[in-house]
């Protein structure tokens, strides 16, 4: 006997508009136990007519987590959902959303609803939005509405009500991250590293057919071709943008790690220590080794996404008309089209952006953001794991990292690093290289350093070494790159010595507001990460010894 799934008990209604729709998104202001998004779950797949992507925000409250967004996936991706913790004001006013369902929890009950909790709340809506009122006690007293009482809400019912304004109420607040959405079509990915591959594959989960080019005939063959690094939040006594960015983004890394890769092979959630000066060390659990190339050719295997390799792009011409962008080589040779361009070629976005027709200029705080792009160059060393007594059983990060027991094509083997040079020339000289990744060891791990000393005196260590693109304040630059309403020039570059925590999130991040779906993290940290950010005027962040 075949046994049905349990039928989820539900406050949704058969009249959700969402067949065949590209997306759906559901605001639930109540998440509690999660109840109303399995039964939506549930829903989404029984539905033959389902929309390709659901989209489910849930508000958690203030005591349930630590303040701040988390988005994770299901279904292969075709389900993301964001959880939002904080007092409910102050969390509504972080989340970017155009609801097609808001789920109302118990209002009356929620400590700090007030009428501005409600018109944020409005905010979220679009002409039409559902409002569906979940809690049971509100139901019999009919408060909701009551409650819930801000122009252009019309409640049909006490459980039911629809957003309807008789005129658009302006958002100017979330303008800077919003933007009309396109129809998913072609799309040109520029660059096959990890920066190109996820906004590749975040598109393609979309229903983009995405093409992705690169200069080389291999992907991942630039920063992301690094034999190992680390997936590691970054701690900072103010929890600032990069922290907070790099916690939310490694949680997604390691999300997709854990439904592409091969565990032990090509990455493991190994956790990770990290040593800080004058205090004690700290264990990351939630953190990884991975040999990113593994993941760029993994996400490079959807079916909605072609490589093609040896296409060094080097001009981009826009037809007006058409609207179709077409994709040059250095002779001027057309060797791709697409609606929409997405730069993910790190350093090698400025020369392309300088080859752009005069017809197309750059806003002056993007132009800005693009020419402070720069190269710090950076060598791993690596060896053989002979003798591993010393090695400790997980990867140290502080000073410098220490990766043991990467499996290799010729054994297993540690990885040490990494150098951070401005000076393209230093990195020549393998031998100053390995000197400074082993003096970063011994301060790092010192019987670690003194037992790999004979190796890197034998000359038995080897180099790996590579470029890493950096922006002024090291945040990566995602967003579009004209500030037309439609425009069709982005970006997702910059990644600077961070690029395996922040890349999936980037990726989702330029998804989503492309297509206008709630963005995965908070409103203050995506105007952080937006390419027209306007640049504070002080003098640039120094590199510390991390590369932060
Ligand atoms: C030594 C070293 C150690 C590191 N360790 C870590 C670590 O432990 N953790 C971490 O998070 N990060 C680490 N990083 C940084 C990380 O490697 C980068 O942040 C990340 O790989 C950047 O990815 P990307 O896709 O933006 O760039 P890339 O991987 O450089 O990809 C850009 C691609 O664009 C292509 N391209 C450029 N111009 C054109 C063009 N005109 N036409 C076609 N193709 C073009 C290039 O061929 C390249 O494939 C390290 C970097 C180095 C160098």
């Amino acid at each position: 006997m075949v046994r049905m799934p349990p039928k989820a008990t539900s406050p949704l209604q058969p009249d959700w508009a969402w067949d065949a729709q590209p997306a759906w998104t559901v605001l639930d202001t109540d998440y509690a136990q999660g109840q109303h998004f399995e039964a939506t779950l549930h829903a989404w797949r029984a539905n033959p007519q389902r929309p390709r992507m659901l989209h489910y925000v849930g508000l958690l409250g203030e005591s349930s987590a630590p303040t701040g967004f988390q988005r994770q996936y299901f279904e292969d991706g075709q389900v993301s959902r964001t959880l939002c913790a904080g007092p409910v004001t102050t969390v509504l006013g972080e989340l970017t959303c155009s609801a097609d369902v808001v789920l109302l929890g118990d209002v009356q009950h929620t400590p700090d609803w007030t009428a501005w909790t409600t018109q944020l709340l409005v905010r979220r809506c679009k002409r039409g939005t559902v409002l569906q009122v979940t809690h049971p006690n509100a139901h019999a007293k009919g408060t909701t509405p009551q409650l819930l009482d801000a122009p252009g809400l019309v409640w049909s019912s006490p459980q039911q009500g629809v957003y309807n304004p008789k005129w658009t109420i302006p958002n100017s607040r979330q303008a800077s991250t919003t933007i009309c959405a396109p129809p998913p079509a072609r799309c040109a990915v520029i660059g096959a590293g990890i920066a190109g591959a996820s906004v590749a594959h975040a598109l393609a989960l979309r229903g983009w057919q995405v093409t992705v080019y690169d200069q080389h005939a291999q992907p991942a063959q630039g920063a992301s071709g690094l034999p190992a690094g680390l997936i590691v939040p970054q701690m900072s006594a103010d929890d600032n943008a990069r922290s907070r960015m790099s916690r939310s983004g490694t949680q997604l890394m390691l999300q997709h790690a854990q439904r592409l890769l091969r565990t032990g092979q090509d990455w493991e959630a190994s956790g990770v220590l990290e040593m800080r000066d004058d205090k004690d060390p700290l264990w990351h659990a939630q953190a990884a080794w991975i040999q990113p190339a593994q993941l760029v050719r993994a996400w490079l295997q959807h079916p909605g996404i072609r490589f093609q390799g040896l296409s060094a792009v080097e001009h981009l011409v826009h037809n007006t008309e058409t609207g179709l962008w077409t994709l040059q080589t250095a002779i001027g040779e057309a060797i791709g089209q697409a609606e929409v361009v997405v730069l993910a070629n790190a350093l090698g976005s400025q020369a392309l952006l300088r080859n752009l027709a005069p017809t197309q200029p750059l806003q002056e705080a993007v132009q800005e953001q693009i020419n402070a792009l720069q190269p710090t160059h950076g060598t791993i060393s690596s060896g053989l794991c002979h003798d591993a007594k010393t090695f400790p059983p997980h990867p140290v990060n502080g000073n410098g990292c220490f990766i043991p027991h990467v499996p290799q094509s010729d054994g297993m083997r540690w990885f040490a690093g990494s150098t951070f040079e401005l000076d393209a020339t230093h990195i020549a000289n393998i031998a100053a290289q390995h000197a400074a990744n082993h003096a970063r060891l011994h301060s790092l791990l010192p019987p670690v350093a003194a037992a790999l000393s004979e190796a890197f005196a034998r000359g038995e260590v080897r180099h790996w070494s590579n470029t890493r693109c950096v922006t002024r304040d090291r945040l990566p630059l995602v967003g579009p790159l004209m500030a037309q309403p439609l425009c069709s020039l982005w970006i997702c570059a910059g990644m600077g010595s961070r690029g395996l925590s922040f890349s999936a999130l980037c990726a989702e991040l330029l998804a989503a507001r492309m297509g206008n779906e709630p963005l995965p993290l908070e409103a203050s940290l995506a105007r952080s990460l937006d390419v027209a950010r306007v640049r504070r005027k002080r003098s640039p962040a120094p590199v510390d010894a991390a590369g932060n």
